[in-house]
């Protein structure tokens, strides 16, 4: 694992203030399938070090290219996937040493909305159905209760309830994203996993969720983990941002520090290109995504970088504190910010 790596603290949640969610030195290593019958088979460490804290009611936004490992960190939020190593602590607690109750509990308190709204929503279910079905088995109500909040969370969502016998193929794409942030509500979490949740829908409708979203979080308090590849929609979105290369934090701070002043020179490309998707400029022999199987050496983002000297090829910088909270992992930041 890299020696440059180590828990962060950041001013994200203020001092007096327990965070909800606090990752600390997660790793994710992955075994891939043997390519050659006498020799090891490779690993790739998706997730390699990252701490951070979100403070309740907040957003925080996660951006960066595909393969940067932010989906990894969600499925962790979410119990999907183990750490290698490292701890995520929710509310205080560490959610990989549960018992089964605490276990329960904590999956109806971190809920998901997904890119693709029809693959989550059974096709054979009734909307009604599909809404309770999450407190019918968790055994808090019965179908017929479950239809009752259904209604009043049709209603939250801004759908007329007489579409709780209707079936989801019967709704637009915003009207199904509709529907699956009702099911995410109908067991009052406290986090919701917003993985790409807006990136499928048309502008007007995005904007039409983004705000929905929003009058969620102010009536309920909800904190969100915020995935996107928009920068201006996770800029809009998030109270707190991390921008993700190859498995690392390589900047974190508000997303006014994040967006208004980017240090990383990764992040000067991505704020420049408006977007996590487009390709960045390539540069020297390196343009595309290195392989995370096998990572470049010292500075992972040296093949790319514009400012790489001899020393970001042969040591890893270490995350640190730049402007209060404000961090990013670069040899020479004092440099490229003068
Ligand atoms: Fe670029 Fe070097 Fe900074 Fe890495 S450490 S971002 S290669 S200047």
């Amino acid at each position: 694992m890299s020696a440059a790596t180590g828990p962060s603290t950041t001013r994200l949640v203020p001092p007096a203030e327990r965070p909800l969610i606090e990752a600390r030195d997660l790793y994710k290593r992955y075994r891939l399938s043997r390519q050659h019958f006498f020799k090891p088979a490779p690993t790739v460490l998706a997730v390699d070090g990252v701490s951070f804290k979100v403070a309740p009611g907040s957003t925080f936004g996660l951006v960066g290219e595909s393969g940067s490992g932010k989906t990894t960190v969600a499925k962790m939020l979410l119990k999907l996937e183990p750490p290698s190593a490292g701890t995520l602590l929710v509310d205080g607690m560490d959610i990989f040493a549960q018992d089964r109750a605490a276990e329960r509990a904590y999956r109806s308190k971190v809920q998901a909305v997904l890119q693709d709204p029809y693959g989550a929503l059974s096709p054979r279910l009734t909307v009604g159905r599909i809404i309770a079905e999450p407190l019918v088995a968790q055994g808090r109500m019965s179908w017929k209760q479950g239809e009752a909040r259904a209604a009043g969370l049709m209603d939250m969502v801004g759908l007329r309830s007489d579409g709780l016998h209707k079936y989801p193929h019967e709704f637009s794409g915003g009207q199904r994203q509709r529907i699956a942030i009702a099911r995410a509500l109908s067991v009052d979490p406290h986090i919701i996993v917003l993985d790409e949740s807006v990136s499928a829908l048309d502008v007007s409708v995005r904007a039409q969720i983004l705000k929905l979203l929003e009058d969620v979080q102010r009536k309920l308090g909800v904190t969100y983990l915020f995935i996107g590849h928009d920068l201006a929609i996770v800029r809009y979105m998030s109270t707190d941002v991390g921008v993700m290369y190859l498995g690392q934090l390589v900047e974190i701070g508000t997303a006014a520090q994040v967006f208004n002043r980017p240090l990383h020179p990764y992040t000067r490309q991505l704020v420049a290109a408006g977007s996590a998707d487009t390709p960045i400029r390539p540069l020297g022999a390196g343009g595309e995504l290195p392989s995370p199987i096998n990572p470049p050496s010292g500075c992972r983002f040296h093949t790319r970088c514009p400012h790489a000297t001899a020393l970001c090829a042969q040591q890893a910088p270490a995350l640190r504190e730049i402007d209060s909270g404000h961090q990013a992992r670069c040899h020479h930041i004092e440099q490229i910010a003068a």
